[in-house]
């Protein structure tokens, strides 16, 4: 099969002929429709992530469809050629975490794409049936963000949701890939008041026409200055020290900081440095039983997929463009 591979740290993705792995007992082999091109793979690419990817060469892609074209033995609840959403947060599926349906947490991570070969390729092996989510009428290309992209601010916005009542503001740090799905979902799912925070222009009007109420470049410092602590629930998408100096800074008494954003800066905490009793968490990808509810709020209509198409060969010219923040949308590769 044609598969995207990284033979390097650092390198140039190289398209090459890789075998197709038979699926094993309770395994099962998709054919894969999309893979999300995603900030995180540019910082495993680089070798940002501490031991990971595990090996090289390797295939990268954790924002996976398809269709279901081979089960192993005693897998079973799909159909051949279904089209399914893959759950990426494979883990050990006994440990505590695993058991409590909380996969991406697991103290042995398995991930698609991080820890095991992804869908940078014409097929992938999952674990196991347990990890799709039919995808029924959706279009398979471009939901293959909804895995992750949308699933993972899903997830952080849920954490905030008895905080997000009528009158309050949420802010939004970062209007790209995930800031416009955590965008949707504020709308969807609360009546708060949204706020984001973007440096680019171009995101600027993407973000007005997801509902924003207002948005600001992250350097206008009067606005950020009336907006001091005025924030019942604040997503940091991006994660470098800016940002989330921005986050402490919006946070309201009582508030919540959640940090999603894998960018690597910190935040100098101390009794002061936040408004009083302000929570600061992260947010780490969601679980199954999220994804399934974000692929319903697509199915119904609630929450739109801005995707870009492209060839499998022509993964370096999207990582080049991912890297200058110069895409609308989310690239989907097709292989
Ligand atoms: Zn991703
Ligand atoms: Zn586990």
């Amino acid at each position: 099969m044609r598969a995207a591979v990284l033979p390097d740290l650092k390198a140039p993705l190289e398209i090459r002929d890789v075998p197709v792995t038979e699926p094993g007992p309770g395994e099962v082999l998709v054919r894969v429709a999309g893979a999300g091109l995603c900030g995180s793979d540019l910082h495993l690419m680089d070798g940002a992530l501490s031991g990971l990817p595990p090996r090289l060469p390797w295939i990268l892609g954790h924002e996976v469809t398809g269709y279901v074209e081979a089960l192993g033995p005693g897998a079973g609840g799909f159909g051949h050629e279904q089209p399914v959403a893959v759950f990426a947060g494979w883990g050990c599926g006994v440990c505590d975490e695993c058991a409590r349906g909380e996969e991406q947490l697991c103290i042995r991570p398995q991930s698609l794409g991080v820890h095991r070969p992804g869908g940078f390729a014409e097929y992938v092996v999952v674990p196991s049936t347990r990890h799709l989510v039919a995808l029924g009428d959706l279009d398979p290309v471009s939901s293959a963000p909804l895995t992750d992209a949308a699933l993972t601010p899903y997830r952080a916005v849920r954490k905030g949701l008895s905080r997000l009542v009528p009158g309050t503001t949420a802010v939004v740090i970062g209007a790209g890939g995930l800031g416009q799905y955590a965008l949707q979902l504020l709308r969807t799912l609360t009546p708060a008041r949204v706020v984001v925070v973007e440096p680019l222009r171009l995101h600027h009007d993407i973000a007005l026409e997801l509902g924003a109420d207002r948005v600001l470049r992250p350097d206008d410092e009067e606005s950020l200055r009336q907006l001091k602590c005025s924030a019942a629930v604040v997503l940091d998408l991006v994660g470098n020290d800016s940002s989330l100096a921005t986050a402490a800074r919006l946070a309201a008494r009582g508030g919540l900081v959640v940090l999603v954003g894998m960018a690597g800066g910190t935040l100098p905490f101390r009794f002061s440095s936040t408004a009083s009793e302000v929570v600061v968490t992260t947010s780490h990808g969601g679980t199954r039983q999220e994804l399934a509810e974000v692929i319903d709020l697509a199915a119904s209509g609630r929450l739109t997929s801005r995707t870009h198409e492209v060839d499998l060969a022509g993964v370096n010219a999207a990582i080049t463009d991912l890297r200058a923040g110069e895409l609308a949308g989310r690239v989907v590769l097709v292989p």
